[in-house]
């Protein structure tokens, strides 16, 4: 491209800050990666499963030439954290990043065309089969920790991070050296509370609350009270990082004016599907959809052990998803009480479904331990 630093300036008035292009090569060097991923199983759901797709843009966009690398930093003003409410990690505190994102990188192509004239592309946030953080540590203005965040030296790990690919050559544009490092100092290790970082930049997504908390499906009973009051996400082992020390708040407005730290746990329960949609289709974990985030506040229910809460949870008891009845009878056991025991014994003498029952039978037996007197 004839006027790069255009591109660059434009790019940077839109409040991107992170802009790199790297070749179309493929990610050769990340295959023994994956595959070790993949053997052990550690490939999320959200992962593409096709680990040719994941390395070669070719095979993503034909004709391929570059593939400008873009980021946003997200990192939120400070907080007053109610620890009676549902709170969620910060990627998830603004407007959909998603919608964000692609609003100012389909800015960045239409630009691009008034320059270049036209040329085929494909915009991806967070939906591409490439890996994202590879492709980010390539353009050399970052790097990746321990904890496999990706991180530059001004927004430290609370990035968002998108690609272009684009059938037209831009040449490279990168820093001249890694303007920072992971010390392997391990504090993100010591400090996941369930495990997942495993060192040597790994991460079981299946032990991570980042991830469990978004995927469909029964939340491990080893997990649930580690998530505490966190409903969606986890930012434990991106918080206790010395490199993520002095970050300042983000300048872009749309990750200030949508605030949703301290959700009313309870309001979550009784949501319609019209206010659900009214209250969260904008929020970057609106895409989980109801059902996730209603099993989650279920299980936060759980782990505050109120019994007003009771009466919200019973009707999850008999609810058509065996899933949601599975994590209904774990909080009822939390709670305890005499009326969680009533409500579990009606409902093991209805249940048909074996793994529920067998979570009701564990939950009376976690109220019988702790009170012998209701035996
Ligand atoms: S997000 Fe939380 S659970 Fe996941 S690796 Fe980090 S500290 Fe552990
Ligand atoms: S806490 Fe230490 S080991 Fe973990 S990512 Fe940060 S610098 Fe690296």
């Amino acid at each position: 491209m004839k006027h790069k630093e255009k591109l660059v300036e434009f790019c940077k008035n839109l409040g991107f800050d992170l802009l790199g292009i790297v070749g179309p090569e493929p990610l050769e060097e990340r295959l023994e990666v994956l595959v070790d991923r993949h053997k052990t199983g550690y490939n999320s759901n959200f992962e593409n499963k096709d680990i040719s797709l994941r390395i070669s843009p070719h095979l993503i966009l034909p004709g391929i030439k570059s593939i400008l690398v873009l980021g946003l930093g997200y990192y939120p003003e400070a907080h007053f954290m109610d620890p009676s409410k549902a709170q969620v990690a910060r990627y998830a505190r603004g407007k959909d990043y998603h919608v964000v994102m692609r609003e100012k990188m389909t800015q960045v192509v239409e630009f691009l065309k008034t320059q270049e004239g036209d040329f085929q592309y494909k915009i991806f946030v967070d939906s591409s089969p490439l890996i994202e953080r590879f492709l980010a540590e390539k353009t050399g203005l970052g790097w990746i920790g321990q904890n496999t965040c990706f991180y530059t030296k001004t927004t430290g790990s609370w990035i968002f991070i998108g690609e272009i690919l684009l059938t037209i050559d831009l040449g490279i544009h990168k820093a001249d050296g890694i303007s920072g490092v992971c010390h392997n100092c391990r504090i993100c290790i010591k400090a996941c509370p369930t495990g997942a970082l495993e060192g040597g930049y790994t991460l079981n997504p299946h032990k991570c609350l980042a991830y469990v908390s978004q995927a469909r499906g029964i939340i491990p009973k080893e997990l649930r009270e580690l998530m505490r009051h966190n409903l969606v996400g986890c930012d434990i082992c991106q918080e206790v990082c010395p490199n993520n020390r002095g970050v300042l708040p983000c300048r872009n407005g749309d990750f200030k004016s949508m605030d949703f730290h301290n959700i009313d746990i309870k309001d979550m329960l009784g949501l319609s599907n019209t206010n659900f949609k009214r209250l969260y289709a904008g929020a970057a974990f609106g895409w989980c959809g109801k059902k996730v985030l209603q099993r989650n506040a279920i299980v936060l229910l759980g782990n505050q052990k109120k019994p007003d809460a009771i009466s919200l949870i019973k009707p999850f008891l008999s609810n058509h998803d065996y899933k949601m009845r599975i994590h209904a009878a774990w909080a009822l056991g939390q709670i305890g009480g005499s009326e969680s025991k009533l409500l579990l014994e009606k409902r093991i003498v209805e249940e048909t479904n074996l793994q529920v029952a067998n979570e009701i039978k564990d939950a009376m037996d976690k109220i019988r331990q702790k009170t012998p007197h209701y035996s």
